[in-house]
């Protein structure tokens, strides 16, 4: 083997946006890179050194095993020429017969800027439709909007150095410690070091992020608007508004503030106390260096635009926008999500920050030569899957995403693609919940296997470098699009030859005709990048944009100078009618359901899906309740339930969480049919969309919870795949050696005269051989049994009818590794009580609940006195807020 060379890149997953060091080695002979560590890159400002858990792991998820190798037409392989010419035909018959309205492509905020704008430019410059939507459409095109309506211009005016020079920190709609784990630590340590810095966090639920705060607002679900609103009458009530500010650089302040609630109505909206509302006004009204930071919390519903523009209002009326440590920081889901916004990835926006007015039509059509531009917006995620069900949108090109575990009332987004004439999936996985829908499977390379940049959700714009060989015929996306642009006439306009052709003709129309004398000034300019060389292309250092110069070290701090991209270069406040969401049918579906990340996931699983270590913190599919409701309805932790409204169903396990308000579940957005058989928390969320952005309304559902008796749970492990759908419930986890299956047998159906006589002939017909040990309970139920051949451990079952009395995390990463002996009856009669199925919560060092309460209740009292005895926070530090939980709860108990 040769020397590992390091490699810096940046993380796939969050709008952190982090650097990544990878070290990657190389056989004798150059055949075979491998890439064998990450760590964080120590020189990149986003996270200067750290990494998450998610990121930390990234090396164990990379491998062949699961991914889509090669072309598929119609479920069987064929080769590229003939997959890109069945694509390029099809588009071709499609708009020759219904015209370019009729095909649509669907992007992701996990594609690349060089994917993202070939893509762009191919369906809006050349096919001539604006039929381009992307996922981001599902994480902040209500931020977007609410940027335009207020700026004139989508502009995230902070930096992550806002966070923590602040004196006031609003975190509204996010729980950043695991869903920006990275940019929270920073959070948290600017908060040690300036303990007199405040936080305030505003979320439903008592969420990780909720460690460091000074005070937690858990206020009504969807009511966010009043909050703001009222905060911006108690401004003008109290004379605490930079009136300067206001004549000089702004617009409608009147109107603004005319409509706002006073403060009863805010505090019967939000359910808070009106003292509490008046502490929480004073901070405002006294800390001029104030960010307020939002996310999915304020994006993903009906009035998301409404609410961003209720937070730009109250910044504006103080002032406090374009100044060190303040200003209103909507923070990105996604890896490229502002990468998506920089090219124009949203139907409604053209290129490079310009939308579809006459002369941004022009004057892209002359930057690109293309005659056959579109002139109006396309259609948004939740319309353009409405106007393929409808049959409006007769081809489909979905890339890098999986539209039918995102987008809401998913159950009907696979009617709308059942039905739909040509679908092309271009993906990195074989198997999705989208791909058995596709006419035509293309194997996109994935993270580590291409180059291109990606931009933070601080403007930072990253390479992502290619460490190793794609695997099989598997080529990036930019490749993919451009070919079959080749194949559709436009050879002149797509002849890229490697992604620094596409980043230079990106930068150059970011800087075209961008001046104030030509009335056409944008603030996305990276014009200064035009020229660069693909050696400087290739050592690219992050930087922030803009970067209209050639020195590319713009540190310009956008919005300082007050003049903002309107007309009149004033920004606008907009009126905001506070509502609450629309009333759900209370007497059919009485709870109130909310969605969202767990500390270890992303997106659907497909890359974090393939990481034992980040499956075991939360292993299963679950729904959250409070514990009073818990008591009232007499679910118990990991008890079977149903979750349904009118969309559909889902069957998960209980678990009982203090931190819910009570009438409220949460679920969590990663489970796909590939990994449990219901659980797809999209099935129960309507296509109610923001009227302005079209952003989806995906944290406000009503939904009935139902408790589900179970005869038989059945954990069973693999070193192969299992079919389990004869059971009615499954959930599945890949282990390094294997999987782990979780099963029910619900009582009341055909398995219950003798449960253990089915899961006996279940067992049966699996057909596996080899040497059995068996272990029968017949007084409690329990049977335990192991399946061993040439000396190897390949299957195992252990059933009980308390899902408590299963193995948990702990048991299911070893018993594959177990050596068949004398001993092995130990193992198959052990019982398995409470420690030992305690859920993991320091990923990185596989540090159990149980071990840690322990050593809290032996005298542990500090997150440093944990990690020195257990090691559990000393690596990415991602499990602190869960340790700092345990020890509130368990320090004086
Ligand atoms: Fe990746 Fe974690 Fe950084 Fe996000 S915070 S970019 S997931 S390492």
């Amino acid at each position: 083997m040769s020397a590992a060379s390091a490699i810096n890149t940046t993380c796939p997953y969050c709008g952190v946006g982090c650097g990544v060091t990878a070290f990657r080695q190389a056989g004798p002979d150059n055949s075979c890179l491998t890439l064998n560590a990450v760590r964080g890159d120590e020189s990149h400002p986003a996270n200067q050194g750290k990494l998450c858990v998610k990121g930390s792991a990234l090396a164990t998820t990379l491998g062949s095993q699961g991914r889509l190798l090669h072309p598929r037409l119609h479920g069987c392989r064929t080769d590229w020429d003939t997959a890109l010419d069945v694509v390029a035909s099809g588009f071709r018959r499609i708009i020759a017969e219904h015209g370019p309205d009729a095909v649509a492509f669907y992007l992701s905020g996990q594609l690349l800027t060089e994917d993202y704008y070939v893509a762009n430019k191919l369906m809006k410059g050349f096919i001539g439709s604006a039929n381009v939507d992307t996922n981001s459409r599902l994480c902040m095109s209500s931020a977007v909007a609410s940027y335009k309506r207020a700026f004139g211009a989508d502009i995230v005016p902070c930096s992550y150095e806002d966070l923590e020079i602040c004196d006031l920190l609003l975190i509204t709609g996010s729980n950043a410690a695991w869903t920006h784990p990275v940019l929270f630590q920073r959070i948290r340590a600017a908060k040690q070091k300036r303990p007199e810095m405040k936080i305030v966090v505003i979320d439903p639920r008592r969420t990780a992020t909720c460690e460091i705060a000074d005070l937690h607002l858990a206020l009504a679900p969807g009511s966010d608007a009043f909050l703001f609103t009222g905060l911006l009458a108690y401004l003008d009530q109290h004379q605490r508004l930079d009136e300067t500010y206001i004549q000089n650089h702004t617009r409608d302040f009147a109107q603004a503030v005319a409509d706002c609630p006073d403060i009863e109505t805010v505090a019967t909206a939000t359910e808070l106390d009106e003292s509490v509302l008046i502490q929480f006004f004073r901070w405002f009204a006294d800390t001029d260096k104030t960010v307020t930071f939002y996310s999915q919390g304020i994006n993903q519903s009906a009035t998301g635009t409404d609410k961003g523009n209720a937070i730009i209002n109250c910044h504006l009326a103080t002032g406090r926008i374009g100044k060190p440590g303040m200003g209103p920081f909507s923070i990105t889901g996604q890896p490229n999500a502002m990468g998506g916004r920089e090219v124009g990835g949203l139907a409604n926006q053209l290129a490079a920050h310009m939308d579809f007015s006459a002369e941004n039509i022009d004057r892209v059509s002359r930057f690109w030569q293309a005659p056959t531009i579109a002139r109006n917006p396309g259609l948004n995620a939740v319309a353009l899957f409405d106007a393929i069900a409808s049959g409006k949108i007769k081809a489909i090109w979905i890339m890098a995403t999986n539209p039918l575990v995102s987008l809401p009332e998913s159950s009907r987004m696979h009617q709308a693609l059942q039905a739909c004439e040509l679908v092309v999936v271009s993906d990195c996985i074989e198997d999705t919940d989208t791909s058995p829908y596709a006419h035509v499977l293309l194997p996109a390379a994935g993270w580590a296997e291409k180059d291109g940049t990606v931009t933070n959700s601080e403007r930072c714009i990253s390479r992502q470098r290619q460490l190793i060989p794609p695997p099989g015929e598997a080529q990036p996306d930019w490749w993919i699009v451009t070919q079959v642009a080749k194949r559709l006439g436009y050879t002149d306009a797509f002849h890229y030859t490697c992604p620094a052709d596409i980043f230079r003709e990106h930068a150059a129309l970011s800087g075209f005709e961008n001046t104030l004398e030509q009335n056409a000034l944008r603030a996305f300019n990276i014009g200064g990048l035009a020229e660069l060389s693909n050696a400087e292309y290739a050592c690219l250092q992050p930087l922030r944009w803009p970067v209209s110069g050639q020195d590319y070290h713009c540190t310009e701090t956008l919005l300082a100078d007050g003049r903002f991209y309107t007309p009149d270069q004033r920004a606008r406040f907009v009126p905001v009618q506070a509502t609450l969401p629309k009333p759900r049918e209370l007497d059919r579906y009485p709870w109130l359901l909310n969605t969202g990340r767990l500390r270890d996931q992303w997106h659907t699983m497909t890359r974090t899906g393939r990481a034992e270590k980040l499956m075991l913190h939360s292993p299963f599919p679950f729904v959250a309740l409070s514990t009073r409701d818990a008591l009232s309805t007499g679910i118990r932790e990991g008890d079977l339930v149903r979750i349904h409204n009118q969309h559909g169903e889902l069957l998960l396990q209980a678990r009982i969480d203090p931190a819910q308000r009570n009438g409220e579940l949460f679920i969590p957005i990663h489970w796909t049919q590939q990994f449990a058989s219901a659980a797809v928390v999209n099935t129960l969320i309507s296509s109610i969309v923001d009227p302005v952005s079209g952003q989806p309304e995906s944290k406000y559902a009503g939904v009935q919870i139902q408790h589900l008796a179970v005869d038989q749970w059945l954990l069973c492990v693999s070193t192969t795949p299992v079919d389990v759908t004869a059971f009615p419930y499954w959930a599945r986890i890949p282990l390094t050696a294997g999987w782990a299956y979780l099963l029910a047998l619900a009582a009341g159906t055909d398995t219950d005269a003798d449960p253990i006589q089915w899961v006996r002939n279940w067992l049966h017909e699996l057909g596996i051989s080899g040497e059995k040990i068996e272990f029968f309970d017949s007084r409690q139920g329990r049977l335990h049994c192991i399946i061993t051949e040439q000396d190897k451990l390949g299957f195992g079952l252990f059933t009980s009818r308390e899902p408590g009395s299963l193995p948990g995390p702990g048991f299911m990463q070893t018993i594959l590794q177990h050596q068949p002996g004398p001993d092995s009856w130990r193992l198959v009669s052990q019982q398995h009580d409470d420690a030992s199925n305690s859920r993991i919560i320091c990923s990185c060092l596989q540090v159990q609940q149980s071990a840690i309460i322990d050593s809290i209740q032996a005298g542990a009292r500090t997150v440093t006195a944990l990690g020195r005895q257990l090691r559990c926070g000393t690596n990415c530090g991602s499990c602190v807020p869960e340790l700092v939980e345990l020890l509130r709860i368990h320090s004086n108990g």
